[in-house]
C-alpha cells in the first residue's frame, strides 16, 4: 500500500499531530514544510534565513523556494513509496506544482485530507500551543494574519481537489484519539 496524501486545514487544526500519527499508522514519512523551514531557521543555513522574514509575519515563502525545498525532498529515497505531505501546498500555484511532481514521478495522489474546525478553537489551540513549544509565530496578530492567508491563499485548493473526488473532509474538533480514529475510517476506502 502507497498512501500518498495531503493534509488540508487551518492552522492549529490539528496537522501536524494527526500528520505524525497516521505516518507512523501507515509506515510513510510525513513532510511538514513548515517543520523543514523551522529546522533550517534553527540551524541558521540561508534557506532558513531566507524562509525567516515571512515566516516572523505569517506570510508565505515564495513559491519559487518552497517548490524546490519540496520537489527534492520527494526525489529522496525514502519517498518513494507514500508520504504526507503537511502545509503543502499552500496556494493554487504550489498545487498546480505539485501535479507535475508528481506526474514525473508516475505517482497519484491517495487523498486530500482537510481537518476541519472552528477558527475561534483554532486560534485558542495555537495559543496554547504557544506557551509549551514557544513557536515565534504563534503570537495572537501572527496567527491572525495566518488565518487570513490560509482564507485568501489556501482554502480554493479544497475545491480543487473536491472536483476530483479527492477531498476527504473530517471534523477536527474532539480528543486526539477521536480525531485519529475519524481519519482512518474516513481514509479506509482511499487506501485500499
Ligand atoms: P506551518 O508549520 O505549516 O504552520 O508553517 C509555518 C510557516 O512556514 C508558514 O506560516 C509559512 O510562513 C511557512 N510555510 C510552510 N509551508 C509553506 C508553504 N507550502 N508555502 C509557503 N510557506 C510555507
Amino acid at each position: 500500500m502507497s498512501a500518498r496524501l495531503v493534509l488540508l486545514g487551518p492552522p492549529g487544526s490539528g496537522k501536524g499531530t494527526q500528520g505524525a500519527l497516521l505516518a507512523d499508522f501507515l509506515g510513510v514519512p510525513e513532510i511538514s514544510t513548515g517543520a523543514i523551514f523551522r529546522k533550517n531557521l534553527s540551524e541558521g543555513t540561508p534557506l532558513g534565513l531566507e524562509a525567516q522574514t515571512y515566516m516572523s509575519q505569517g506570510h508565505l515563502v515564495p513559491d519559487s523556494v518552497t517548490n524546490a525545498m519540496v520537489a527534492d525532498r520527494l526525489s529522496q529515497p525514502d519517498a518513494a513509496d507514500g508520504f504526507i505531505l503537511d502545509g503543502y501546498p499552500r496556494n493554487v500555484e504550489q498545487a498546480g506544482v505539485l501535479d507535475q511532481m508528481l506526474a514525473e514521478h508516475g505517482w497519484t495522489l491517495s487523498a486530500a485530507l482537510e481537518l476541519d474546525l472552528d477558527e475561534e478553537l483554532a486560534v485558542k489551540r495555537m495559543l496554547h500551543r504557544a506557551e509549551i513549544e514557544g513557536r515565534a509565530d504563534d503570537t495572537e496578530p501572527v496567527i491572525r494574519e495566518r488565518l487570513t492567508v490560509y482564507h485568501q491563499q489556501t482554502e480554493p485548493i479544497s475545491s480543487l481537489y473536491k472536483a476530483r473526488g479527492d477531498l476527504v473532509v473530517v471534523d477536527g474538533d474532539g480528543t486526539l484519539e477521536q480525531v485519529t480514529e475519524r481519519i482512518k475510517a474516513a481514509l479506509a476506502p482511499y487506501l485500499s
